[in-house]
């Protein structure tokens, strides 16, 4: 049986009472959410806090909510309840196709939205989600908040701009007329981690063509930012099969995948341009 080290353990009243708590115990000190990243961690001994934060009661950091042209959704905020929110699947359906294929509603049911970012894992499908959509999000410290985006959020893998003594509050999607996205990807069995996944986002112009495009690929090593190039030559083109093909190539070529239990290269390179040819597809459809 896995065990963690021994540690403490204290419950947080309030963002204000979370942050006054990680700066009181200091840098080994550590905030829990769902605890489906870190508990297996401190399990395996790759974490050893000597303080846990918990942040569960801060029922202040759980919801969506649609605001001027912004959703914003709270850090704390369950897989389970972007999964199951009608505004998300209105406005993000890349979400729900993400949501419904990470892990299993028990993960679900107790995973957050701030977790799985600030965990910063390189096979974590909404920080893919996130960059695709080019989310913003909130950092708030004893000395106030900043707004950052996902690349200067994600500084590599388990790393991440959020310090040691602040919180992640709130992740910021922007909406956009005419747009469409969508997620997918492919598993081993059902509920595990991707062999690989894509991401896009299309937004078109009143003529039909492609006015903006962003896509992501999960665990092939394309972590923290986006297909450029794959990107820069659909922009402007009319939505076709041969401009997605020649876009997933692009992707496919930019991505670094490391062969491993979950296949080899060639087989995540195929993987790449496949999915990739599939949510440009599918976002074009869902935008008309
Ligand atoms: C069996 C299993 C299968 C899984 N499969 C998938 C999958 O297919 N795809 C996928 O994307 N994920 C998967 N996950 C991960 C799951 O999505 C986790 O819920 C997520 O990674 C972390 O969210 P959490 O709320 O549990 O974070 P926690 O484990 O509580 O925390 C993770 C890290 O983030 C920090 N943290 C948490 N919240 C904040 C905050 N608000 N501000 C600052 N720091 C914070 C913690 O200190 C810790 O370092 C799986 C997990 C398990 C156990």
């Amino acid at each position: 049986m896995q065990v963690p080290a021994p540690f403490d353990y204290a419950r947080a009243e309030s963002v204000e009472d979370a942050l006054a708590l990680l700066h009181t115990h200091g840098p080994e000190s550590r905030v829990i959410a769902g605890g489906h990243s870190l508990l297996p961690m401190m399990k395996l001994r790759l974490a050893r806090p000597e303080w846990l934060i918990d942040i569960n009661d801060l029922f202040e950091l759980d919801y969506i909510v649609e605001d001027a042209g912004v959703i914003r959704v709270g850090a704390l905020t369950r897989h389970a309840t972007l999964l199951n929110s009608a505004t998300i699947a209105q406005r993000f359906p890349i979400v729900v196709d993400a949501e419904k294929v990470i892990a299993d509603p028990v993960v679900r049911n107790r995973g957050t939205i701030g977790g799985s970012l600030c965990q910063a894992d390189p096979a974590e499908d909404l920080s893919t989600v996130c960059e695709v959509l080019r989310a913003e999000v909130v950092i708030r410290g004893l000395d106030g908040e900043r707004v950052v985006s996902m690349a200067e959020l994600h500084r590599g893998p388990y790393e991440t701009a959020v310090a040691q003594d602040e919180l992640l509050t709130e992740v910021r999607f922007a909406l956009t007329p005419r747009t469409g996205s969508a997620y997918e990807k492919v598993e081993r069995r059902v509920g595990d981690w991707a062999v690989a996944a894509a991401g896009a986002s299309v937004t078109l112009d009143e003529t039909g063509a492609i006015a903006d495009v962003a896509i992501g690929l999960t665990s092939v090593g394309l972590d923290g930012r986006t297909a450029t190039r794959a990107e820069d030559v659909l922009r402007g083109e009319r939505p076709s099969e041969e401009a997605f093909a020649a876009a997933a190539a692009l992707a496919a070529e930019d991505c670094d995948p490391v062969a491993d239990q979950r296949g080899p290269i060639d087989y995540k390179r195929h993987l790449a341009a496949e999915l990739t040819k599939r949510v440009l597809r599918r976002a074009v459809e869902r935008v008309r």
